[in-house]
């Protein structure tokens, strides 16, 4: 049974602070992202830690966000079944508008670990809707990621024009109240398209807020968000800094739509007809003699592309996390 739930997920999070590597917990919102990361993961053996964020949900389900995270989760525990890794789901940028979604993914374990994001509120309503949750999973094995700090950009249905770096002063605090296993941290980092170079990042921030938890008695991994653009020294510099979840969304977002695109570019003869053909989507031009060519429209054939690249770029992103090779699935866990 690859699917974990978050005493397992607790568990990786311990080994990942004990040897100073990190996940990266990769966003999905349709299969083939998946199957990519499912095939690079067991082919590293790395344990593997995907998101499904509240517009991943609605975008599966049709609208409906409840609908489409069933499918998701039932998607990803489905196709991990035969994988010799542990793979666990984490519910990214859920927020207080989702709390019915939160409470029945913790009731009926839809997933490993929740994020809840209030940071948009100020402290004290951050702190109240965060332990919320917390309280809400106590007991249960699901762990809870809460944020301090805001991160600039767009996040899936979350926005925010500026960065507001994590005061170290106010993060033992809120973690103490809210009772959160996991702080999501804003040092710098933009969610989005960004560029290493370009940002303002506080590595230093990290380390600082590191040594005030460990100070109040507090071993919460520290997740990063918006690392699509970091470069690989600034992402082992953060992890040196104590960050064990680095969140990579836009990334495959990236290389769906550069894969998608190249093939359908050096493929086009096969789907758009040539001058002179009349347009005929209706009847799939039976009336001509131009047909369009089933082996490169046919969306699984595009599909295995995007595994394919996917994999491979998988596979260089666990080697900067340094997740690989440190697995605790083990083969009593069974496998189908
Ligand atoms: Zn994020």
């Amino acid at each position: 049974m690859p699917f974990c739930d978050g005493v397992k997920l607790q568990e990786a999070y311990r080994r990942a602070q004990a040897e100073r590597f990190a996940f990266m917990a990769n966003n999905i919102a349709e299969p083939s992202i998946l199957i990519g990361l499912l095939e690079a993961y067991a082919e590293a053996r790395s344990d593997l830690l995907v998101q499904i964020s509240p517009g991943a949900a609605k975008y599966a389900g049709g609208g409906d966000k409840r609908a489409g995270l069933r499918a998701l989760s039932a998607l990803v525990r489905e196709l991990a079944e035969p994988y010799p890794i542990r793979v666990f789901i984490n519910l990214d940028h859920f927020t207080a508008d989702e709390m019915g979604l939160i409470e029945e993914a913790i009731d009926v374990r839809l997933v490993s670990s929740v994020m809840i994001d209030a940071s948009r509120e100020a402290f004290e309503e951050n702190v109240r809707i965060s332990r919320t949750v917390a309280e809400k999973a106590k007991g249960t094995g699901i762990l809870i990621e809460a944020e301090l700090g805001k991160i600039r950009g767009v996040e899936d249905e979350v926005a925010s024009d500026e960065a507001l770096y994590t005061d170290p002063d106010e993060a033992a605090e809120f973690v103490k109240r809210t009772g959160a296993d996991l702080l999501a941290i804003s040092v710098g980092t933009q969610h989005g398209v960004s560029k290493g170079r370009d940002l303002e990042l506080r590595a230093d921030l990290a380390t600082k807020i590191r040594d005030r938890l460990v100070r109040a008695g507090i071993d919460a991994p520290l997740v990063l968000h918006g690392t699509s653009g970091l470069l690989p020294e600034q992402v082992r510099e953060m992890i040196g800094y104590g960050i064990c979840k680095l969140n990579k969304d836009t990334h495959y977002q990236y290389v769906f739509g550069r894969t998608a695109c190249e093939f359908f570019a050096a493929h086009a003869e096969g789907i758009i007809p040539p001058a002179g053909v009349e347009d005929d989507v209706v009847n799939l031009f039976a009336k001509g003699d131009w047909s369009p060519d089933k082996k490169v429209f046919d969306p699984r054939v595009v599909g295995r592309e995007i595994q394919a690249k996917v994999r491979e770029i998988a596979l260089v992103l666990i080697d900067q996390a340094g997740s690989g090779g440190k697995t605790l699935w083990v083969q009593k866990e069974g496998r189908r």
